[in-house]
């Protein structure tokens, strides 16, 4: 069986920043034969859930990890370091499992893979990675949209 690190908010997880699970994915997964290792980069860092809700703000996760963007809370706090820590520990635990694949949810500006919130906070989404799914690439880790899932 292959292993794959998964955002562990689509594995049924109330991991999110509400405090809620976006769904439970974990079927489909044994139905592909692979484990799947339910990861959060966001708690991974060390933030709370519920926690603010939080956007990259002039870029997107690969900005963000050369130090050319930053992420943001709602009220403007600077929690870019949480991400930069949240990608690293991630990274960490693929290393741990033996996952050469992330299974990630769109849009989070941790876990996004082809699209991500302007960093205005006003709902609108741009082409973009997230913060961790941009480190793991970078490390040679396949990262995909669980949507590739849809069909399967
Ligand atoms: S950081 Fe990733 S795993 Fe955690 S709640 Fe956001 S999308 Fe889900």
């Amino acid at each position: 069986m292959k292993v794959c690190i998964v955002s562990a908010c689509l594995l049924g997880i109330p991991c999110r920043y509400d405090g809620k699970a976006v769904a439970d994915l974990s079927e489909k997964f044994k139905r592909m034969k692979y484990l799947p290792v339910p990861v959060c980069p966001e708690q991974l860092s060390g933030l709370p859930t519920p926690r603010e809700c939080c956007e990259i703000a002039g870029g997107d996760g690969f900005d963000v990890i050369a130090n050319r963007a930053k992420v943001i809370t709602r009220t403007g706090s600077d929690v870019t370091d949480y991400f930069i820590r949240g990608a690293k520990l991630t990274y960490r635990i693929c290393k741990m499992v033996g996952a050469d694949a992330f299974f990630a949810k769109n849009f989070s500006p941790s876990c996004g893979v082809e699209r991500i919130y302007d960093g205005s906070f006003t709902g609108n989404k741009k082409k973009g990675i997230g913060v961790t799914s941009a480190y793991l690439k970078e490390k040679g880790i396949s990262v995909c949209c669980v949507d590739v899932l849809a069909e399967k």
